[in-house]
């Protein structure tokens, strides 16, 4: 499943759920993308592996809160923020997006590192979401407000 549509992804998705066995795990590969993820978990699928976390965050681009962040961005050079304001990872909590961006553009390998770190944390919590939403029973709301924010494929 990679590099289809997200409209061609989500009508191949329901119809393989359609034949297999619903109380076996079902795993979408390559599927990485947020708001992605969030339709898929609403098609029935249950897990999911893909490089997006830590080959975006090796080139620099983040997954928040609030949308997505390329940190080599020249707009972050005197950001004293942390990558992400809703993030208390290790990266968010010790390091502002001035001093990542130095890192990348210095060339660092500590750069890619803290946002591969911050990347993973951010679907560690996405991941908790859904699943809580899910054990309440509100997982259609939640989609229907989450895949608002999430946008990264086109912004
Ligand atoms: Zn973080």
């Amino acid at each position: 499943m990679i590099g289809e549509p997200p409209s061609i992804m989500s009508e191949i998705v329901h119809e393989v759920n359609t034949v297999l066995p619903e109380k076996k795990v079902r795993y979408l590969m390559g599927c990485g993308y947020p708001e992605d993820i969030v339709e898929a978990v609403s098609l029935g699928v249950d897990l999911f592996d893909c490089v997006l976390p830590t080959r975006n965050g090796r080139t620099g681009m983040a997954f928040t809160s609030e949308g997505k962040v390329v940190i080599k961005a020249s707009r972050y050079a005197e950001d004293e923020a942390p990558l992400d304001k809703n993030c208390r990872c290790y990266t968010c909590r010790n390091f502002s997006r001035a001093y990542l961006r130095h890192l990348f553009n210095a060339g660092e390998v500590l750069a890619g590192r803290l946002v591969s770190y911050h990347n993973i944390q951010f679907y560690i919590a996405l991941m908790a979401k859904i699943r809580a939403h899910i054990k309440k029973g509100s997982y259609s709301t939640f989609k229907k407000n989450i895949i608002k924010t999430l946008d990264f494929r086109n912004n």
